[in-house]
């Protein structure tokens, strides 16, 4: 299983949590216990021509 990087959307804490495509997994803050955990998007590299 892969893992993410997730952001707390009330105490802004970033934790890695596993992650699986399609399915909910409940995260819950290590921080502040809130469950209202967010995945952080990453930026699609620019492609680079050689
Ligand atoms: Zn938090």
């Amino acid at each position: 299983m892969e893992e993410k990087d997730f952001k707390c959307l009330r105490c802004g804490a970033i934790s890695k949590y596993p992650y699986e495509k399609g399915k909910m997994i409940e995260r819950q803050c290590p921080k502040c216990g809130s469950n209202n955990i967010r995945l952080i998007k990453e930026k699609t590299p620019v492609k680079e021509k050689k």
